[in-house]
C-alpha cells in the first residue's frame, strides 16, 4: 500500500504538471470509485496537497477532491484523455485534452468531492504529520502512554502518526530495536525518543528513494527501491545481527522483525 513517501512523491509529480486547465468532465469505473464527480466539472485544480495517505486536489471555488490510493492506486496525468489504459478506474478530463487519472489495477482506490468546510471533519481522525512540526518525541510519548496496543499496531494507527503503514512502521521499529509485540505504553522515554528519530530517518530515506524511482520509466511498487531491513524478508538474515527475520500475524497483516535485536 502506498504510504506517506509514495503519496508525497505522487503529489510532487502532479504539481510538476501544473498549470492546470479546467476540468470538463469525469468518468468512473463504478459509482463507488468516485463520488460527487459532477462538483469538479468547470473547476480548475489550484494546488495538490497531501494529508496522511490522502491526496488533496484543491479546486477553484472552494471545493477539493480527496483521493485515497488504497493498495495499488496511482494518480497521474495522461497527455490524452482518450488513451486511458484499462486499469484507469476514474478520471477528470481537462479542456487542454489531458486527463488526471486514477490508475489502479485492484480498483480499491477512491475519489470523493467535498466543499472545503468539510476538510477538518474529514481528516479529524488523523494524527500529526510525521514530517511536520507537531510530530515531536513528547507527542509520541504522550500517545504511547494512552494506548493498550502493541507497538506495531499503535504505530500503524493513523491517529498516532499520519501516513505510516506496514512497511515503514516495521522498518522504524527495527531501527529503534523495539519488539513490535511490546505494549507501546511500556516503552521508556528514551526508547520513544529513539523511535521518533527512527521514524524520521526511515521516512526521509524512503522519500529520497521513491523520488528517484519516479524518475525512471515504467511501473513502480511501493518500497521497491527502499533498502528494507526486515519487511518482506522472512527467514533471511537480519542486516544487523544475522539472525533470521521472523514473520508473525498482527492485526490481520504480516509483521516482520528480528527476534534477536528487537526487544
Ligand atoms: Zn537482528
Amino acid at each position: 500500500m502506498p504510504e506517506l513517501p509514495e503519496v508525497q512523491a505522487v503529489a510532487e509529480r502532479l504539481r510538476a504538471a501544473a498549470p492546470w486547465a479546467r476540468i470538463t468532465g469525469f468518468g468512473r469505473f463504478r459509482s463507488t470509485t468516485m463520488t460527487g464527480g459532477r462538483h469538479a466539472v468547470g473547476r480548475r485544480i489550484e494546488a495538490v496537497d497531501r494529508r496522511g495517505k490522502n491526496l488533496i486536489l484543491r479546486l477553484s471555488g472552494g471545493w477539493f477532491a480527496r483521493v485515497h490510493l488504497k493498495m495499488t492506486g496511482d494518480l497521474r496525468v495522461l497527455p490524452d484523455a482518450r488513451l486511458r489504459p484499462q486499469t484507469v478506474r476514474a478520471w477528470f478530463a481537462l479542456d487542454d485534452g489531458r486527463a488526471v487519472v486514477l490508475d489502479d489495477p485492484r480498483a480499491l482506490g477512491r475519489i470523493s468531492l467535498h466543499p472545503e468546510q468539510e476538510e477538518q471533519e474529514l481528516f479529524r481522525h488523523l494524527g500529526p504529520e510525521p514530517l511536520g512540526p507537531e510530530f515531536t518525541a513528547a507527542a509520541l510519548l504522550a500517545s504511547a502512554r494512552r494506548t493498550a496496543r502493541p507497538a506495531k499496531l499503535w504505530l500503524m494507527d493513523q491517529a498516532t502518526v499520519a501516513g505510516l503503514g506496514n512497511i515503514y512502521a516495521a522498518e522504524a521499529l527495527f531501527e529503534a530495536r523495539i519488539d513490535p509485540r511490546r505494549p507501546a505504553a511500556q516503552l521508556s522515554r528514551q526508547r520513544i525518543e529513539r523511535l521518533h528519530s527512527a521514524i524520521l530517518r526511515v521516512l526521509n530515506s524512503a522519500l529520497a528513494s521513491v523520488r528517484a524511482a519516479y524518475e525512471r520509466p515504467g511501473a513502480f511498487t511501493e518500497g521497491e527501491f527502499y533498502p528494507v531491513a526486515v519487511y518482506g524478508r522472512e527467514g533471511r538474515p537480519c542486516p544487523r545481527c544475522g539472525a533470521a527475520v521472523r514473520r508473525i500475524p498482527q492485526g490481520g497483516r504480516s509483521t516482520y522483525y528480528c527476534p534477536k535485536c528487537q526487544k
